[in-house]
């Protein structure tokens, strides 16, 4: 099933981003566009009103300089000037009679309004209504001012004209806003679509990824965007898996491997001498073999688990103040006899009193390890050096260095994994799990070991070690 049946169109992260963008700019526009109108029909009622305003500051001059009839002579020519249909002037008694008009024909349904004149007498220096005519849903702008203590004037100004502007540019900004509204809706669905398109090739791939094809890698585009980002973290998570998935399969192989050899020995032995002895001797010694094969197998399956354990947190150290002086001393003193056997020197040099918090078991079986390797791989005549220092960081650092055969840079980031064993080392003895065991243990003490070696002159294993163990709480978490 394609990933976009899957997906119906509305679940879709680019379908809601559109959606928001749309509606975001929509309500923004709107409001915009709002306020502009608002903004447009106030300059125009503004303006119709300093229109009237202007009117009846005219009349009053012409009333206090040439008396009421020039006044109405002049409304007359002023409403058949600009149009009767579009203009009336209406002279008026305080009570409210008409004093004087120009041509009423049009206007006879405009009332007088008696409030407003009362607010002209009590001192307002004019009032302006907007009323609408009802037969004609017309809107008429009315001013009322007194031009003298006596006379008052009502002038009317059609809207009309203005209505009919503001509806053409109502529909203006409405048929605008629906063609934005539909690019604001296209651009958004091109740029969401484009922002996931990152999205969906990373769940392309991941959809691809099974155990056995893990080689599959997200496209990167080098944008240094959040896309970008994640598809370098999937592809960093891939990197992990497949060697994971690797290391897993290689170590199967090794277990299997390394199984394979004893128990074919141990069915050889018991095959041998059941088919070819005799003697209780024979099977004494048959029997002694095994026991040996089974020691060898028993020890790998303790280490493997070990191992596992210790890496897992499930192993942890039972923390104790060490000695670590005297254990390295202790531990070397041990190996003092084998490594003369050899016929290799084996110094060492322990300062007083440096102590640790660890676990005795774990940390001695570390530094034996790495004691027992440094002797397996020197030849006779060689020398191995031992070395404790702290440092003003409360690092405790053990190195153990040796002239032996030396690791090549080929073999040297490979030394710390399960099973693994070098080119050279096949033929003593080992299983390859020393330094991974090591390794573990010293991680389990927040601490480290690092290699370095020159092939055929010798190699250093320096350990690493809090003095205060970082580590180990109950729930198995770090401690700071
Ligand atoms: P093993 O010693 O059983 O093979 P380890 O895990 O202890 O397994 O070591 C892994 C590999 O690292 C060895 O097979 C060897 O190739 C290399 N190695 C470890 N210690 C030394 C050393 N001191 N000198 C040279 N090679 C070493």
């Amino acid at each position: 099933m394609s990933l976009k049946t899957r997906l119906s169109i509305q679940n879709t992260l680019a379908f809601r981003l559109t959606l928001w963008y749309a509606v975001i700019f929509s309500l923004s526009s709107g409001i915009a566009f709002l306020l502009f109108y608002t903004l447009v029909t106030s300059i125009v009622r503004d303006r119709t009103d300093q229109e009237l305003l202007g009117q009846a500051r005219r009349f009053s001059t012409i009333l206090s300089n040439e008396g009421a009839e020039e006044v109405t002579k002049a409304m007359v020519i002023e409403a058949q000037a600009a149009g009767v249909r579009k203009v009336f002037f209406r002279l008026l008694y305080p009570n409210g009679q008409t004093f004087s008009s120009s041509n009423m024909a049009y206007w006879k349904d405009i009332p007088v309004n008696l409030n407003a004149i009362k607010q002209l007498l009590q001192g307002t220096s004019y009032v302006i209504e907007t009323i609408v005519i009802p037969d004609r849903k017309q809107r008429v702008r009315i001013l009322y001012a007194l031009l003298s203590p006596g006379i008052a004037i009502q002038v009317g100004e059609s809207m009309e004209g203005y209505s009919r502007f503001l509806d053409a540019f109502k529909v203006i900004l409405i048929f605008t806003m629906g063609i934005l509204l539909v690019v604001a809706a296209g651009v958004g669905w091109f740029m969401a679509k484009r922002a996931v398109s990152g999205v969906e090739a990373v769940t392309r791939t991941a959809r691809k990824i099974s155990a056995n094809v893990l080689q599959e890698r997200v496209p990167v585009k080098d944008t240094g965007d959040e896309i970008d980002l994640l598809a370098k973290t999937f592809n960093e998570m891939l990197d992990r898996i497949q060697s994971l998935v690797r290391e897993v399969k290689e170590m199967s192989d090794n277990i299997a491997h390394d199984l394979k050899g004893p128990i074919t020995r141990i069915r050889g032995a018991a095959e041998v001498t059941l088919t070819t002895s005799h003697s209780m001797g024979e099977y004494e010694n048959m029997t002694a073999s095994i026991i040996e094969e089974c020691d060898r197998l028993l020890g790998m399956i303790n280490t493997m688990l070990m191992i596992s354990k210790t890496e897992a947190g499930v192993d942890k150290p039972s923390l104790e103040d060490v000695d670590i002086s005297k254990l390295l001393m202790d531990t070397c003193e041990l190996f003092l006899p084998v490594a003369e056997d050899k016929g290799i020197s084996l110094s060492y040099d322990t300062p007083d009193a440096i102590h640790l918090n660890g676990d005795v078991r774990m940390i001695q079986r570390m530094l034996s390890n790495l004691l027992d390797n440094a002797i397996k791989y020197t030849p006779s005549g060689g020398k191995i050096t031992v070395a404790l220092a702290q440092n003003s960081s409360g690092t405790v650092l053990i190195s153990v260095s040796d002239t032996g055969i030396g690791i090549s840079p080929e073999e040297l980031p490979h030394i710390f994994e399960r099973f693994y064993r070098g080119d050279q080392s096949r033929s003593t003895s080992g299983i390859g799990l020393g330094l991974s065991l090591s390794m573990a243990i010293a991680r389990a003490h927040g601490g480290d070991i690092t290699a370095t070696s020159i092939s055929g002159r010798g190699s250093t294993f320096t350990i690493t070690l809090p003095k205060t163990n970082p580590i180990v709480l109950e729930d198995g978490k770090l401690r700071g």
